[in-house]
């Protein structure tokens, strides 16, 4: 673990909503890791057990198995809690695009739930998951916050909404939010199963299954892949934040570009095998480039890309790999 010393105080009590998904999972085990307490809530709708059962018989880590669109259960979650890292969300553009009703109860009045529940239970911090989908259809590169376009898809709404109603929150009821716009996160636990997987994991899995892999579009589309513990540590990071940038987001990256035809061809070189993609048509609500400028986040609370993508890249493949139990 390379977490920077963070001066948490001692019997720091944390709460992780999402905790069983990809990102919340890698979030917690950072914490227990720590030495602190830490509660997962977290309803299994896309998250699964096996991402938590490493630590489940940690006596600080307890799971509880609820659901954020109740106010009850956020309620009771967030008792004698410091820090909020409220992860729990559908992602997917694709498939808000399909339901878009049930983002709006699950996103929306989820998340307004939880800084309800966060305000009336007093926490300290509430540091939570934003995307870069908020930025739409603006083509200007590199994505600077406060520079915005028309959105395209009603999960990026649900995102939006969620932005306005912490920095409402920070604003009308002192609870001091921080919203992280995380960019195109992979790495360990990350699920490459389903129509709606994140390409890295589902072009691992097609290449190492000898499938062909599929790319929507010309794959000259680029984004900015973030590995998983660069957002770990951003998380942690922003709960020590000064309270004058409460209400505030944060672009939350590494900062770089890859198209999914290089990406694909790096995987495949790092597992050997050759590269010989089908491309169908593109996908209604993808945007076509996407790219970083995380200088607010390493200005305020001095976010550093202490995992280059290379090397992320590399610890998922391995953890892929051994956690399937390939024979390669
Ligand atoms: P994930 O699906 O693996 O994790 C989300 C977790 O939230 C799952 O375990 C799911 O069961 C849980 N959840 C969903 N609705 C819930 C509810 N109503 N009550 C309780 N738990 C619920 O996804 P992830 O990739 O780990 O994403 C975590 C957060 O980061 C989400 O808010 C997502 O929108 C955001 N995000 C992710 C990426 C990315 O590249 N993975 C990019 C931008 C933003």
């Amino acid at each position: 673990m390379r977490f920077p010393n963070l001066n948490f105080p001692q019997k720091s009590r944390f709460l992780v909503t999402g905790g069983a998904g990809f990102i919340g999972s890698n979030i917690c085990e950072a914490i227990v890791q720590m030495g602190f307490e830490v509660k997962c809530l977290d309803d299994l709708s896309t998250g699964f057990i096996k991402n938590i059962e490493d630590f489940m018989g940690n006596e600080n880590f307890s799971f509880i198995e609820g659901d954020i669109k109740d106010y009850s259960t956020c309620l009771k979650a967030t008792e004698n809690i410091d820090y909020v890292l409220h992860q729990a969300a559908w992602g997917s553009v694709p498939r808000s695009i399909e339901i878009p009703v049930f983002y709006e109860q699950n996103n929306v009045m989820g998340t307004l739930n939880m800084l309800e529940a966060s305000s009336k239970n007093k926490v300290k911090k509430f540091v939570y998951a934003s995307s870069s989908s908020v930025y739409g259809d603006i083509e200007s590169l590199p994505k600077v916050e406060g520079q915005e376009g028309s959105l395209l898809s009603p999960y990026a709404l649900t995102k939006r909404v969620n932005e306005e109603y912490s920095k409402l929150y920070s604003k009308l009821y002192e609870l001091d939010t921080y919203g992280l716009r995380y960019f195109n996160v992979f790495g360990e636990k990350q699920n490459p199963e389903g129509p709606y997987a994140a390409v890295i994991p589902k072009f691992t899995k097609q290449l190492i299954n000898g499938e062909t892999p599929i790319i929507f579009g010309d794959g000259d589309q680029s984004r900015d892949f973030t590995y998983v513990k660069n957002v770990v540590e951003a998380n942690l990071k922003f709960c020590l934040a000064s309270p004058s940038i409460a209400g505030e987001v944060f672009n939350i990256a590494a900062g770089g570009r890859y198209t999914l035809n290089e990406i694909l061809k790096i995987i495949a070189d790092m597992l050997n095998m050759p590269t010989l993609p089908q491309y169908q048509n593109a996908r209604v609500g993808d945007i076509r480039h996407s790219n970083a400028d995380i200088s607010k986040a390493k200005k305020y609370i001095n976010y550093s890309v202490e995992w280059t993508f290379e090397e992320g890249l590399k610890s998922y493949l391995d953890w892929y790999i051994n956690s399937i139990k390939v024979d390669m």
